[in-house]
């Protein structure tokens, strides 16, 4: 019985020198406690869904990452979240698009997946069916926080100078997501965003799109991505990892690398996560670092930002 776990906080993180330390320290504790709390569903016989999903809302809420407290802002000043979540067990999927007020914008995608009538729930009415399942609202500006406000500020001041092409990843992007292999040999993904900074209002970026930002079908694979979502959403991206893999017989590792490498001549910063039905994990990314961990199957944990990787030791049940 093999389970394992994947984790990222987004791609193109600042350079090791733009943080204090101890922002870097905030932001690996973050993301091993995410791979606990999904580790221990998944140790306890849990389901790969349900191990995503409790990773994904510990990326949620922490304000490192642009996903719910924490976004990005768009270009009005406002959050407009996308989230969607897969099951690779019947490639059942749910996603919100531009919801403002559910805290936990992966569980209204996982509220969708199980609704059943929709895969996709968009603006105003995705919060509106999130509330009435009895996830907690909030009040936008519950998701606000300084460091945003100055990228906002920073992007709109590139915006006048027509500096704009010169902007750090850090300064625009962000994501966070999960993939799981559970013990019945089920593969999950969920993936849950802001977006990018100033972002034009209404604007749907590939997280929320099963197929594009997140993938998972047993037997093949489960993807998350990170990076400029205009691109995985023409690409397909997350689906071309699966494709790779089932049609034309390319191991996780060589498919993983392989979609970001078709990405990286024309300038697109992107990244995913990977774990296929053996267990076997991928994390490739072009741009400077990737915020990222994972469990093995034995149960060692991993983080990492840039190059070097710290280990957790092994995760308990
Ligand atoms: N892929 C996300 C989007 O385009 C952003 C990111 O991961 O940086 O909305």
């Amino acid at each position: 019985m093999t389970i394992a776990l994947a984790i990222h906080g987004g791609c193109g993180v600042m350079s090791p020198a733009g943080q204090p330390e101890a922002e870097w320290a905030g932001a690996r504790a973050a993301l091993a406690e995410a791979l606990r709390a999904g580790w221990r569903v998944l140790s306890d016989g849990g389901r790969a869904l349900d191990a995503v999903e409790a990773a994904v809302v510990v990326l949620e809420d922490s304000p490192h990452f642009n996903a719910g407290h924490g976004a990005a802002l768009n270009a009005e000043g406002e959050h407009e979240l996308d989230s969607s979540i897969m099951d690779g067990d019947g490639r059942r999927a749910g996603a919100v698009i531009g919801v403002r007020r559910v805290r936990n914008p992966v569980r209204a995608a996982r509220a969708v997946l199980e609704g059943g009538k929709a895969v996709i729930l968009a603006g105003p009415a995705a919060d509106a069916f999130a509330g009435s399942g009895g996830l907690e609202l909030v009040d936008p500006s519950f998701f606000t926080i300084e460091r945003q406000r100055g990228n906002l500020a920073a992007m709109k001041a590139r915006g006048r100078d027509g500096t704009v092409g010169a902007a750090t990843e850090a300064e625009k992007h962000g994501t966070v997501g999960a993939v799981a292999l559970d013990g019945r040999g089920h593969l999950a993904a969920a993936t849950s965003t802001g977006g990018y900074t100033n972002k034009p209002a209404g604007r749907v970026g590939d997280s929320p799109i099963p197929g594009a930002g997140t993938y998972a079908e047993d037997g093949v694979c489960a993807v998350s991505g990170t990076g400029q979502g205009e691109a995985f959403i023409r690409h397909a991206l997350a689906h071309d990892v699966g494709a790779r893999i089932r049609y034309r017989g390319d191991a996780l590792d060589a498919a993983a690398a392989g979609v970001i490498a078709d990405l990286t001549p024309r300038g697109t910063g992107a990244g995913l996560i990977a774990l296929d039905a053996a267990g076997r994990v991928a994390l490739p990314f072009n741009t400077g670092g990737m915020y990222r961990g994972w469990v093995t199957p034995q149960g060692e944990g991993f983080v990492a930002t840039h190059g070097e990787v710290f280990a957790l030791g092994r995760l308990g049940a």
